[in-house]
């Protein structure tokens, strides 16, 4: 790979791995008792995007994703100091979409005011439910209550690009309460609804519990019948199911997350951080160290690995993300046969030229995903 012929970058990410408290179900590069290395954390973003800048080109960035990990958990003079670097040594486009992911409880007006002073123009409040027993499981630190104040404190506050994620398929969790979970996230008003299917990842605290039988197997119908109300009641609200877990209304696609399932170049940075580049004929894909530490210690070149994508299969991988979409892609050579059977088995069709994903392909989108990969 040379540095030199590589597209520019014009989508960053930053990973901010810190959290309050680690929850059982996640298996995320996030790390609980660590902040005492937030200030530390946040130079070493500096010295490896200064580094990254010398080293690749950079276009004005369409799109900042700062997410964790707990990004709101950065105490206001860190984010303050990060946003500032990033918005004075990378050239970000004045109607970039700038993303910060948040936890309710570490959303309060001090922060609120420095992302925005920041340039931070979405939120993406990490909810997840508002159902005490499914928060329980999750084991989530914060509660419906606080959920609630954060969204329309960001709100009031002039935040005006407000998503909010949810959980579904918990144990414990019923339809009523997922219904409830639902309306009660539509009447906050956000623009955006992810909605995920909670999965239990080995080496997770929730993945032992189960293991052990202390917490009850879903039943698969009902996960199938939960996500069918999301459609319902988010359809009902006017959001349009754009991407398998993303809903939103006319114009709040997220165009970060765009950039992933378009298999534009992404500049990942941070602990663990992902970046994937192309130029025209290859395409490659390299990681950062994961743990804070190494990390810190490793910058300004903190790479861990990476592999350059076979051409197939980085062909095979725009398909199988580009079919993750509503609007589909068009259909790349060499794959007829795979693009054939998965129309047989109505999970895509083609459409003007392109070929796009029905709404049983976005439900089973791993059957597309086996059959192209
Ligand atoms: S807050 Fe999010 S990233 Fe942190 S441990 Fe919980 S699920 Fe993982």
């Amino acid at each position: 790979m040379s540095e030199l012929s590589l597209h520019p970058f014009r989508h960053l990410y930053v990973h901010i791995p810190f959290c309050k408290h680690k929850c059982g179900y996640c298996d995320f590069n996030a790390y609980a008792g660590m902040d005492r290395l937030m200030p530390d954390y946040v130079d070493a973003l500096e010295r490896e995007l200064g580094f990254a800048r010398e080293r690749y080109t950079f276009q004005e960035l369409e799109t900042v994703y700062l997410g964790g990990g707990t990004p709101s958990l950065l105490p206001p003079h860190l984010i303050a100091r990060l946003l500032g670097f990033i918005r004075r040594e990378l050239n970000v486009a004045t109607d970039a979409e700038v993303t910060l992911e948040a936890n309710p409880a570490s959303t309060d007006e001090a922060r609120i005011e420095a992302w925005m002073k920041g340039g931070v123009n979405r939120l993406s409040l990490g909810v997840q439910g508002f159902d005490p027993r499914a928060l329980a499981v999750l084991e989530r630190k914060t509660d419906a209550a606080q959920a609630t104040r954060a969204f329309r404190l960001a709100r009031a506050m002039g935040m005006a690009n407000i998503s909010v994620d949810l959980i579904y398929a918990v144990p414990y969790q019923d339809m009523a309460a997922w219904i409830e979970t639902l309306r009660r996230a539509i009447a906050l008003g956000p623009d955006h609804v992810s909605t995920y299917c909670l999965s239990f990842e080995e080496g997770t605290l929730l993945h032992r519990r189960r293991a052990e039988g202390r917490v009850p197997e879903v039943d698969s119908d009902l996960q199938w019948d939960q996500l069918d109300a999301a459609c319902v009641e988010l359809e009902a609200a006017g959001f349009r199911r754009y991407e398998v877990s993303n809903w939103s209304r006319p114009g709040f696609e997220s165009r970060h997350n765009q950039a992933y399932w378009r298999c534009r170049p992404v500049y990942g940075a941070g602990a663990g951080a992902h970046s994937y580049a192309t130029d025209g004929t290859g395409a490659w894909r390299w990681w950062n160290v994961a743990r804070p530490r190494e990390y810190i210690a490793a910058t300004p070149s903190p790479r861990a690995d990476g592999e350059e994508l076979e051409p197939r299969k980085a062909v095979a991988e725009s398909l199988m993300l580009g079919l993750r979409t509503a609007d589909g892609m068009t259909a790349p050579a060499g794959f007829d046969a795979e693009l054939s059977r998965l129309v047989r088995a109505g999970l895509v069709e083609r459409r003007s030229g392109r070929i796009v994903p029905t709404r049983r392909g976005l439900d089973l989108h791993n059957q597309i995903a086996l059959a192209v990969l």
